[in-house]
């Protein structure tokens, strides 16, 4: 019997829009990481590739450009179908999620595994949309084609941590919240078993800790695991 997708959405998509915040900003400032062919990917994923499909250099009356990506490439978005095969697609989590109030920290450049006793110096009561800065964020410039498997990410007991703080975002500066080959995915599972929409691969090192309305949006594959997408924080 073939699995259906999930029924329930995580909440209600047309929930109220809650903050007129960006109205009033005055600078936006970028998170996103520039997709292009050398860029670093995750581990074994196929690397990014554009394909010139029209030129003008050519005599081709446009340019057109046919891109070849993963879902996971750059700064992008988790479903839980990315680890739980019957779990929510892209198109489940409402919008509301993505755009809001959000709280950026910083744990630090020493920190590799990220666990409850480095969260819980921080204030996140409250927060819904937390993004976590660590020294993965300088790799994007460091290491700007080369994938790093060092990259700090969170132990289970520290994404359960977040979670049991009641966040609904999580955001991760480099290409996964979860060590690098820790087997069966222990903090995806933390987040996402608490309906966490996770957005990974973002640049925090040009952003001091502090409080953002952030806007990042997914493409809108909505029948897929994850998506790439753009996200700003407004100040
Ligand atoms: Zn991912």
């Amino acid at each position: 019997m073939a699995l259906s997708r999930p029924l329930t959405p995580i909440e209600e998509k047309t929930a109220t829009f809650e903050s007129p915040l960006f109205l009033s900003a005055d600078r936006i400032i970028d998170i996103s990481v520039e997709l292009r062919p050398d860029m670093p990917v995750y581990a074994q994923d196929l690397p990014v590739r554009f394909d010139d499909t029209m030129n003008m250099d050519r005599g081709d009356w446009v340019n057109l450009t046919t891109l070849h990506l993963n879902t996971h490439v750059g700064t992008h978005f988790d479903a839980l179908h990315h680890v739980l095969n019957n779990g929510q697609m892209m198109g489940d989590y409402p919008l509301t999620r993505f755009i809001g109030p959000a709280r950026v920290i910083d744990v630090g450049q020493d920190v590799y595994e990220i666990g409850p006793a480095h969260l819980k110096p921080h204030d996140i009561e409250g927060v819904k949309r937390l993004l976590v800065k660590t020294k993965a964020s300088s790799f994007w410039q460091s290491h700007p084609t080369t994938f790093r498997q060092d990259f700090p990410a969170f132990t289970q007991a520290g994404a359960q941590y977040l979670a049991d703080a009641g966040i609904e975002l999580i955001g991760i500066d480099y290409l996964s919240v979860e060590l690098y080959d820790v087997p069966e995915l222990p903090a995806h599972k933390a987040f996402m078993n608490a309906g966490i929409t996770i957005l990974e691969g973002i640049n925090l090192s040009h952003v001091k800790p502090g409080d953002y309305t952030l806007v990042a949006l997914p493409l809108k594959l909505d029948a897929l695991d994850g998506t790439p997408g753009r996200a700003v924080l407004l100040q």
